[in-house]
C-alpha cells in the first residue's frame, strides 16, 4: 500500500489532532461520588458537575435520569436515583453530556454555552465563536 504525500499529511493531521486538543482543553471532572441506599444510588457531591460544567443542575439531572432510564431527584448537593446504577455506567453518562453538550465540536473548549432558538439546540463556543446544533448522538 502506497500513500501520496498528501494522504500520508492528512493520517499524521487526523492522529495527531486529538491528542493536542485533548492536553489544551482537559476538563476536571470529578470521579462520582455514590452510595446505594436501598434501591436508591445517591450521588454525594452530584452538584460539582453541574457547576464545573456550568449547566442548569435540574436539566442536567434529567439528562442523566433519561440515559440512565430512571427517575431522579434534587437533594441539596446531592441527586437521588430511584434504582441502583454502578459508578461506571454514570461517569459514561456523564462523559457522553459532555461530548454532546459541553464540549465545541470545532476546537474542543469546554467553555461553551446552550442557547435555544426556534425549538433546537444550539452550542456556542467563548473560545472559537462557532455555533454548532445539538443532535441525539
Ligand atoms: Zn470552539
Amino acid at each position: 500500500m502506497s500513500l501520496t504525500y498528501d494522504e500520508l499529511l492528512k493520517r499524521l493531521r487526523e492522529k495527531a489532532k486529538p491528542v493536542e486538543t485533548k492536553k489544551e482543553w482537559r476538563l476536571e471532572l470529578p470521579k462520582v461520588d455514590i452510595i446505594w441506599l436501598g434501591n436508591k444510588t445517591i450521588i454525594r457531591n452530584y452538584m460539582d458537575f453541574p457547576k464545573i460544567l456550568r449547566r442548569d443542575p435540574n436539566k442536567f439531572l434529567m439528562y442523566l435520569a433519561k440515559k440512565l432510564a430512571v427517575p431522579a431527584s434534587l437533594d441539596g448537593e446531592r441527586a437521588i436515583l430511584i434504582g441502583r446504577r454502578d459508578e461506571r455506567t454514570i461517569t459514561a453518562v456523564i462523559e457522553k453530556y459532555v461530548n454532546e453538550k459541553v464540549k465545541c465540536p470545532v476546537c474542543g473548549s469546554p467553555d461553551t454555552n446552550l442557547v435555544k432558538e426556534k425549538r433546537l439546540e444550539f452550542l456556542v463556543c467563548e473560545a472559537c465563536g462557532s455555533k454548532s446544533p445539538i443532535g441525539e448522538k
